[in-house]
Protein backbone atom coordinates (compact mmCIF):
# COMPACT_ATOMS: atom_id res chain seq x y z
CA UNK A 1 0.00 0.00 0.00
CA UNK A 2 1.34 3.50 -0.71
CA UNK A 3 1.31 6.14 1.49
CA UNK A 4 0.27 9.40 0.62
CA UNK A 5 3.42 11.79 0.52
CA UNK A 6 2.30 14.54 2.61
CA UNK A 7 6.09 15.75 2.97
CA UNK A 8 6.45 19.94 2.27
CA UNK A 9 8.81 22.29 3.63
CA UNK A 10 7.54 26.40 4.68
CA UNK A 11 9.82 29.26 4.64
CA UNK A 12 8.67 31.93 7.13
CA UNK A 13 8.85 34.74 8.52
CA UNK A 14 8.16 35.15 12.30
CA UNK A 15 7.33 38.76 14.69
CA UNK A 16 6.89 40.82 11.85
CA UNK A 17 10.54 40.10 10.23
CA UNK A 18 12.34 39.82 13.65
CA UNK A 19 12.71 36.10 13.01
CA UNK A 20 12.88 33.98 10.10
CA UNK A 21 11.85 30.25 10.20
CA UNK A 22 11.72 26.80 8.29
CA UNK A 23 8.94 24.26 8.83
CA UNK A 24 9.53 21.06 7.29
CA UNK A 25 7.47 17.63 7.06
CA UNK A 26 9.72 14.70 5.53
CA UNK A 27 8.35 11.75 6.33
CA UNK A 28 8.90 10.21 3.16
CA UNK A 29 11.64 12.09 2.56
CA UNK A 30 13.34 9.83 5.66
CA UNK A 31 11.68 6.81 4.62
CA UNK A 32 12.80 6.71 1.14
CA UNK A 33 16.44 7.06 3.12
CA UNK A 34 15.74 4.29 5.39
CA UNK A 35 14.58 1.82 2.69
CA UNK A 36 17.55 2.69 -0.15
CA UNK A 37 20.46 2.09 2.98
CA UNK A 38 19.06 -0.46 4.65
CA UNK A 39 19.04 1.77 8.03
CA UNK A 40 18.20 0.29 11.85
CA UNK A 41 16.19 2.28 13.99
CA UNK A 42 19.22 4.28 15.48
CA UNK A 43 20.54 4.73 12.19
CA UNK A 44 17.39 6.25 10.42
CA UNK A 45 16.89 8.59 13.35
CA UNK A 46 20.36 9.76 13.25
CA UNK A 47 20.52 10.19 9.33
CA UNK A 48 16.77 11.11 9.32
CA UNK A 49 17.39 14.00 11.79
CA UNK A 50 20.94 15.22 10.02
CA UNK A 51 18.30 15.21 6.22
CA UNK A 52 15.96 16.76 7.87
CA UNK A 53 18.08 19.68 9.07
CA UNK A 54 20.42 19.75 5.80
CA UNK A 55 17.30 19.90 3.39
CA UNK A 56 16.13 23.37 5.48
CA UNK A 57 19.55 24.81 5.11
CA UNK A 58 19.32 24.17 1.40
CA UNK A 59 16.18 26.14 1.45
CA UNK A 60 18.73 28.90 2.90
CA UNK A 61 21.03 28.70 -0.36
CA UNK A 62 20.15 31.43 -2.87
CA UNK A 63 20.62 29.75 -6.57
CA UNK A 64 19.67 26.24 -8.02
CA UNK A 65 23.85 25.77 -8.77
CA UNK A 66 24.70 26.17 -4.63
CA UNK A 67 25.13 23.19 -2.60
CA UNK A 68 25.01 22.52 1.61
CA UNK A 69 27.32 19.29 2.53
CA UNK A 70 27.30 18.34 6.41
CA UNK A 71 29.38 16.00 8.20
CA UNK A 72 28.55 14.53 11.99
CA UNK A 73 32.20 12.65 12.95
CA UNK A 74 31.43 11.75 16.63
CA UNK A 75 33.26 8.58 17.66
CA UNK A 76 30.26 6.44 18.04
CA UNK A 77 29.57 2.63 16.58
CA UNK A 78 27.34 4.49 13.44
CA UNK A 79 30.73 6.37 12.07
CA UNK A 80 30.14 9.00 10.07
CA UNK A 81 27.14 11.19 9.05
CA UNK A 82 27.09 12.53 5.87
CA UNK A 83 24.66 14.43 3.80
CA UNK A 84 24.25 17.17 0.90
CA UNK A 85 21.19 19.33 0.42
CA UNK A 86 20.06 21.84 -2.70
CA UNK A 87 18.23 25.08 -2.71
CA UNK A 88 14.96 23.02 -4.46
CA UNK A 89 14.54 20.61 -1.40
CA UNK A 90 16.55 17.88 -2.34
CA UNK A 91 19.06 16.15 -0.35
CA UNK A 92 20.68 12.60 -0.19
CA UNK A 93 22.96 11.57 2.70
CA UNK A 94 24.53 8.11 4.03
CA UNK A 95 26.04 6.74 7.76
CA UNK A 96 28.85 4.54 7.80
CA UNK A 97 27.09 1.87 9.56
CA UNK A 98 23.10 1.37 8.93
CA UNK A 99 23.06 -1.57 10.89
CA UNK A 100 24.15 0.18 14.33
CA UNK A 101 22.25 -1.28 16.92
CA UNK A 102 22.65 -0.57 20.87
CA UNK A 103 20.14 -1.66 23.73
CA UNK A 104 17.37 1.32 24.72
CA UNK A 105 17.67 2.16 28.27
CA UNK A 106 14.77 4.67 27.93
CA UNK A 107 11.98 5.35 25.56
CA UNK A 108 14.37 6.98 23.27
CA UNK A 109 16.37 5.80 20.82
CA UNK A 110 19.90 6.31 22.31
CA UNK A 111 20.76 8.24 18.85
CA UNK A 112 23.44 10.50 20.81
CA UNK A 113 25.30 7.22 21.99
CA UNK A 114 25.04 6.00 18.75
CA UNK A 115 26.85 8.86 17.15
CA UNK A 116 28.92 9.41 19.57
CA UNK A 117 29.81 13.35 20.81
CA UNK A 118 33.58 13.33 20.85
CA UNK A 119 33.88 14.71 17.80
CA UNK A 120 32.83 17.74 14.91
CA UNK A 121 29.91 19.07 12.75
CA UNK A 122 31.20 20.29 9.59
CA UNK A 123 29.47 22.19 7.14
CA UNK A 124 30.62 22.58 3.85
CA UNK A 125 28.63 25.06 1.76
CA UNK A 126 29.30 25.83 -1.86
CA UNK A 127 28.55 29.07 -3.43
CA UNK A 128 30.01 29.14 -6.66
CA UNK A 129 32.84 31.01 -5.33
CA UNK A 130 36.31 29.88 -6.05
CA UNK A 131 36.73 28.87 -2.43
CA UNK A 132 33.87 27.12 -0.25
CA UNK A 133 32.57 28.56 3.10
CA UNK A 134 33.34 25.94 5.43
CA UNK A 135 32.07 25.88 9.40
CA UNK A 136 32.99 23.76 12.00
CA UNK A 137 31.67 23.63 15.87
CA UNK A 138 32.07 20.88 18.26
CA UNK A 139 29.72 18.58 19.09
CA UNK A 140 27.09 18.79 22.04
CA UNK A 141 25.34 15.82 22.49
CA UNK A 142 25.52 13.69 19.40
CA UNK A 143 21.64 13.96 19.24
CA UNK A 144 21.86 16.11 16.31
CA UNK A 145 19.48 19.08 16.49
CA UNK A 146 21.53 20.93 19.27
CA UNK A 147 24.54 20.14 17.29
CA UNK A 148 23.02 21.87 14.67
CA UNK A 149 22.00 25.10 16.94
CA UNK A 150 25.17 24.94 18.41
CA UNK A 151 26.57 25.56 14.85
CA UNK A 152 24.38 28.19 13.53
CA UNK A 153 25.07 30.10 17.28
CA UNK A 154 28.86 29.78 17.11
CA UNK A 155 29.84 28.96 13.47
CA UNK A 156 27.05 31.66 11.53
CA UNK A 157 26.67 33.69 14.83
CA UNK A 158 22.75 33.37 14.00
CA UNK A 159 20.79 32.36 17.33
CA UNK A 160 18.87 29.51 16.35
CA UNK A 161 16.65 27.19 17.70
CA UNK A 162 16.69 23.76 15.93
CA UNK A 163 13.97 20.92 16.75
CA UNK A 164 14.45 17.41 14.36
CA UNK A 165 12.25 14.30 15.02
CA UNK A 166 11.63 11.04 13.94
CA UNK A 167 9.26 8.42 14.56
CA UNK A 168 10.40 4.86 13.46
CA UNK A 169 8.87 1.72 13.62
CA UNK A 170 9.04 -0.68 11.30
CA UNK A 171 9.04 1.82 8.99
CA UNK A 172 8.95 5.67 9.27
CA UNK A 173 5.87 6.93 10.92
CA UNK A 174 6.35 10.58 10.65
CA UNK A 175 9.66 12.86 10.56
CA UNK A 176 10.07 16.77 10.31
CA UNK A 177 11.86 19.66 11.95
CA UNK A 178 11.89 23.08 12.53
CA UNK A 179 14.55 25.96 13.03
CA UNK A 180 14.04 29.40 14.13
CA UNK A 181 16.41 31.99 13.89
CA UNK A 182 16.44 35.51 15.58
CA UNK A 183 17.56 38.28 12.94
CA UNK A 184 19.81 41.45 13.52
CA UNK A 185 17.56 43.99 15.50
CA UNK A 186 15.47 41.59 17.35
CA UNK A 187 14.01 43.14 20.68
CA UNK A 188 14.35 41.21 23.87
CA UNK A 189 10.47 40.57 24.00
CA UNK A 190 10.73 38.77 20.44
CA UNK A 191 13.71 36.74 21.71
CA UNK A 192 11.72 35.56 25.03
CA UNK A 193 8.47 34.71 23.24
CA UNK A 194 10.53 32.52 20.74
CA UNK A 195 12.53 31.06 23.48
CA UNK A 196 9.57 30.59 26.00
CA UNK A 197 7.93 28.39 22.74
CA UNK A 198 10.89 25.84 23.02
CA UNK A 199 9.23 23.27 24.87
CA UNK A 200 6.12 23.15 22.67
CA UNK A 201 8.58 22.14 19.67
CA UNK A 202 10.65 19.31 21.52
CA UNK A 203 7.97 16.05 20.04
CA UNK A 204 7.89 17.93 16.41
CA UNK A 205 7.74 14.00 14.69
CA UNK A 206 4.25 13.55 16.87
CA UNK A 207 3.09 17.38 15.82
CA UNK A 208 3.97 16.19 12.27
CA UNK A 209 2.24 12.48 12.47
CA UNK A 210 -1.68 14.17 13.59
CA UNK A 211 -1.12 17.72 11.99
CA UNK A 212 1.10 17.52 9.04
CA UNK A 213 2.45 20.44 7.60
CA UNK A 214 -0.49 22.94 7.29
CA UNK A 215 -1.52 21.99 10.81
CA UNK A 216 1.71 21.59 12.85
CA UNK A 217 2.27 25.57 11.43
CA UNK A 218 -1.24 25.96 13.38
CA UNK A 219 -0.15 24.57 15.92
CA UNK A 220 3.50 25.56 16.74
CA UNK A 221 3.91 28.74 15.46
CA UNK A 222 0.14 30.53 15.46
CA UNK A 223 1.10 32.75 18.84
CA UNK A 224 4.86 34.12 16.49
CA UNK A 225 2.39 35.67 14.00
CA UNK A 226 3.90 33.35 11.17
CA UNK A 227 3.77 34.51 7.54
CA UNK A 228 4.87 32.10 4.78
CA UNK A 229 7.30 33.34 2.47
CA UNK A 230 7.66 30.50 0.05
CA UNK A 231 7.27 26.54 -0.04
CA UNK A 232 9.32 23.76 -1.36
CA UNK A 233 9.06 20.11 -1.55
CA UNK A 234 12.24 17.94 -0.14
CA UNK A 235 12.61 14.94 -1.34
CA UNK A 236 15.63 12.30 -1.42
CA UNK A 237 17.32 12.34 -4.61
CA UNK A 238 20.70 11.10 -5.63
CA UNK A 239 22.29 13.22 -8.41
CA UNK A 240 24.84 10.14 -9.44
CA UNK A 241 25.04 9.06 -13.47
CA UNK A 242 27.25 6.71 -15.11
CA UNK A 243 28.84 9.85 -16.38
CA UNK A 244 30.03 11.18 -12.84
CA UNK A 245 31.14 8.23 -11.99
CA UNK A 246 33.23 7.70 -15.04
CA UNK A 247 34.80 11.12 -14.76
CA UNK A 248 35.73 9.62 -10.97
CA UNK A 249 37.10 6.81 -12.55
CA UNK A 250 39.40 8.43 -14.96
CA UNK A 251 40.42 10.79 -11.95
CA UNK A 252 41.82 8.14 -10.73
CA UNK A 253 44.67 7.99 -13.00
CA UNK A 254 46.00 5.68 -15.64
CA UNK A 255 47.85 3.28 -12.93
CA UNK A 256 45.18 2.32 -10.62
CA UNK A 257 42.59 1.60 -14.17
CA UNK A 258 45.46 -0.27 -15.24
CA UNK A 259 45.73 -1.74 -11.58
CA UNK A 260 41.60 -2.56 -11.85
CA UNK A 261 42.02 -4.10 -15.79
CA UNK A 262 44.98 -6.42 -14.86
CA UNK A 263 43.35 -7.76 -11.48
CA UNK A 264 39.73 -7.72 -11.81
CA UNK A 265 38.89 -7.59 -14.89
CA UNK A 266 36.35 -5.11 -15.28
CA UNK A 267 35.02 -2.96 -11.83
CA UNK A 268 32.29 -2.13 -9.87
CA UNK A 269 31.14 1.05 -8.48
CA UNK A 270 28.70 1.81 -5.37
CA UNK A 271 27.23 5.05 -4.79
CA UNK A 272 27.67 6.09 -1.42
CA UNK A 273 24.40 8.03 -1.01
CA UNK A 274 22.19 6.14 -2.71
CA UNK A 275 23.67 2.42 -3.01
CA UNK A 276 23.16 2.03 -6.92
CA UNK A 277 25.83 0.16 -8.38
CA UNK A 278 26.84 0.97 -11.98
CA UNK A 279 29.17 -2.30 -13.40
CA UNK A 280 31.99 -1.36 -16.03
CA UNK A 281 33.50 -4.29 -18.56
CA UNK A 282 36.86 -5.13 -19.15
CA UNK A 283 36.54 -2.97 -22.40
CA UNK A 284 34.93 -0.42 -20.76
CA UNK A 285 37.56 0.71 -18.27
CA UNK A 286 39.90 0.20 -21.59
CA UNK A 287 38.25 3.26 -22.73
CA UNK A 288 38.25 5.21 -20.31
CA UNK A 289 42.33 4.55 -19.68
CA UNK A 290 42.33 5.99 -23.08
CA UNK A 291 40.65 8.60 -22.21
CA UNK A 292 43.00 9.22 -19.08
CA UNK A 293 46.11 8.53 -21.17
CA UNK A 294 44.77 11.43 -23.35
CA UNK A 295 44.26 13.84 -20.83
CA UNK A 296 47.56 12.97 -18.71
CA UNK A 297 49.60 13.91 -22.13
ZN1 LIG B 1 23.73 7.84 -6.12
Amino acid sequence: MDIMNTDGMLRLSLLEGQARAFLIESTQLVETARRLHGLSRIATAALGRTLTCTAMMGAMLKGEKESVSVTIKGGGPIGSVVTVGHADGSVKGYVDNPGVDLPRTTKKLPVGDAVGKAGKLTVVKDLGLRDPYVGQTNLVSGEIAEDFAMYFTASEQVPSLVSLGVLVGDKVEAAGGLIIQMLPGASEAAIRSVEMSAPMFADISATMKEYHLKGALEQLLVHLQPEILGESQPVFKCNCSRERIERMLITLGREELEDMIATQHGAQVDCHFCNKRYEFTEAELQALLHQATGEER
